[in-house]
């Protein structure tokens, strides 16, 4: 199969581009995945539940709801959906080539590329953390820390990062007090923004601290975390309902890995302002290239701008080919 455009994802960023391209008469045919990193096709927020900060939605919306919505949009107007897992892509060549997951000995080819594979927050792996995430453990405080079971309790923050900084800032509007815990006696956060975080009143930053154990209360909330020393082993029961994580995101990149310019992080770099990487062709929208705003709204709006992105490259590319012909 040839296509002129692929967007490889099924987030917000995916979709948008879908529905742009597609509006556009280019026939996008998008990979949605098939639990691609783990997650399934619709990304990140079909692991939650109520999205309050999505415009449009006013009484908020559940995540797989509206991932749902952006799907149905998006075939509305005409995108080819698979839901299949991209396994290899080759933009060594033109046109590129990919292959999935279920079939990879069987090659398709593409103009142009939108990788919209997004992204995913480290966890910590401790005992009760299955039980109790999304039930007190988040990884994302701007879109969960405004719910009731945070409201005037004691919260704690994992990292010592600018997003730790932030999120625990963030936390205090709805907070009584935040703990942040740093598993070293130093943070790694900008000098603006730890000078920020330690005069901020409402924040205690406890050094050389690691989570153990999440424990929670007949209700199935999460009511204290185990903290231990990291330097004397000394472990203490600190009550909290609520724990964010802020040590990382994973970027999916594996899949341009070596191919198009990633940071030292891992996120696909775009040159300001726009989704163009360093491979003319190939866009990145979302997540994978975002480690400052990761919000759906944002990665939304990247992927507009990828979809006309591409819009403008097929348009040029196609120009080319007619004044190549027509030079012969
Ligand atoms: P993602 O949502 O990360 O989705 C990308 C998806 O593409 C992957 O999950 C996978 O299914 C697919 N994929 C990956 N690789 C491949 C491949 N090789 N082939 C095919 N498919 C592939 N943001 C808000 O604005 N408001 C909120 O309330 C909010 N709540 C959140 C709650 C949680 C628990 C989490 C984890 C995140 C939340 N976010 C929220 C952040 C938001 O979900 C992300 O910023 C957003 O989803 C990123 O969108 P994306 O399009 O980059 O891709
Ligand atoms: P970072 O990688 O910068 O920081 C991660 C933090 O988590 C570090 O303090 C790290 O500790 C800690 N950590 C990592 N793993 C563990 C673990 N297993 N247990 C306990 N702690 C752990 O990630 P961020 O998400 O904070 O930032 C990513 C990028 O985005 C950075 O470039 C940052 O500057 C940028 N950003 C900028 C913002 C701003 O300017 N306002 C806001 C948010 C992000 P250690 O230091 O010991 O490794």
């Amino acid at each position: 199969m040839h296509s002129k455009v692929v967007v490889i994802g099924s987030g917000p960023a995916a979709h948008t581009a879908a529905v742009y391209l597609a509006r556009a008469n280019l026939k996008p045919v998008l990979y949605e995945g098939f639990m691609a990193n783990g997650v399934a096709a619709g990304g990140q927020l079909t692991t939650t539940t109520d999205v309050e900060n999505f415009p449009g939605f006013p009484d908020g919306v559940m995540g797989q709801e509206l991932m749902d919505r952006m799907r149905k949009q998006s075939e509305h107007f005409g995108t080819e959906i698979v839901s299949e897992t991209v396994a290899t892509l080759d933009l060594s060549v033109r046109p590129f080539k990919y292959a999935t997951e279920w079939s990879p000995e069987e090659f398709h080819t593409a103009d142009a590329v939108i990788v919209a594979t997004g992204a995913s927050a480290r966890r910590l792996g401790l005992p009760g953390e299955d039980t109790y995430w999304q039930n007190g453990i988040s990884a994302c405080a701007v879109c969960d820390g405004a719910v009731p079971i945070f409201r005037d309790k004691h919260l704690v923050v994992i990292g010592g990062g600018d997003s730790a900084a932030e999120e625990a800032m963030f936390l205090t509007k709805y907070a009584s007090h935040v703990t942040v815990l740093v598993r070293r006696d130093k943070l790694r956060a900008s000098n603006i923004m730890a000078k920020r975080l330690l005069a901020h009143k409402k924040v205690t930053v406890r050094w050389n601290s690691a989570g153990v154990e999440v424990k929670g209360d007949d209700k199935g909330l999460m009511s204290a975390l185990v903290v231990k020393d990291t330097k004397t082993g000394e472990q203490e029961t600190l009550e909290a309902n609520g724990l964010f994580y802020a040590i990382g995101h994973d970027p999916a990149t594996a899949l341009v890995k070596g191919q198009v310019k990633t940071d030292d992080e891992g996120y696909i770099v775009t040159t300001p302002g726009t989704t163009l990487t360093n491979i003319p062709g190939v866009f990145a929208a979302g997540d994978v290239q975002d480690k400052r705003y990761r919000q759906a709204i944002t990665s939304a709006g990247t992927g507009c701008m990828a979809a006309l992105e591409a819009e403008k490259y097929l348009t040029e590319l196609e120009d080319d080919e007619e004044a190549s012909k027509s030079s012969l």
